[in-house]
């Protein structure tokens, strides 16, 4: 059995570092050509011995302040609609925001599997963020640094019963 896992939180948060280091730098290509906008981008996983979809919400990025919210939102319900579990992602080193408590408190609502993620998490940096993540209610944050590789052990821990 395999599984679909969505990403999902707010710009800039590393969704598709992470995307990009789960599914290899082909697929991130698609976004480079120019006219090619995706909302959200699937890719096949391999990680460890594990197999499974992963969705990325992208195309965020070039949203007005204005549009933002109601986008954001939208796609995310997209993603966790189409997920077996999702794997929600902080910034660490900003620490929370009103844009994550929101993600959150609809990922609670909607998800009845998250993961929660705090990325950017190399270094002392990010420590207060770490334990700011507690707040949101969804349980113990996987630290991870998605550019570095950090963490890639207690994420695959995490998803392989999954599988
Ligand atoms: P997305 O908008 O959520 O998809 O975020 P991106 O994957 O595009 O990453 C946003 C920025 O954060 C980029 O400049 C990344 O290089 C950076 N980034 C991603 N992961 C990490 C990490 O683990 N540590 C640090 N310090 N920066 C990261
Ligand atoms: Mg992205």
């Amino acid at each position: 059995m395999s599984f679909t896992l969505a990403i999902v939180g707010r710009p800039n948060v590393g969704k598709s570092t992470l995307f990009n280091r789960l599914v290899g730098k082909r697929l991130a290509l698609v976004d480079d050509q120019p006219g090619v906008t995706r909302d959200l981008r699937e890719g096949a996983a391999r990680f460890g011995d594990l197999n499974f979809t992963v969705i990325d919400t992208a195309g965020l990025e070039d949203a007005t302040d204005d549009s933002l919210q109601g986008r954001m939102r939208k796609l995310t319900e997209r993603a966790v609609d189409m997920a077996d579990v999702c794997l929600f992602m902080i910034d660490a080193r900003a620490g929370l925001t009103s844009t994550d408590r929101e993600l959150a408190e609809l990922l609670r609502r909607r998800s009845g599997n998250v993961l929660l993620a705090a990325n950017k998490s190399e270094g002392r940096a990010a420590d207060a963020g770490i334990l700011e993540a507690y707040e949101l209610g969804l349980g113990e944050p996987l630290r991870i640094s998605a550019e570095h590789g950090e963490g890639m052990g207690e994420l695959f821990a995490a998803l392989a019963p999954l599988a």
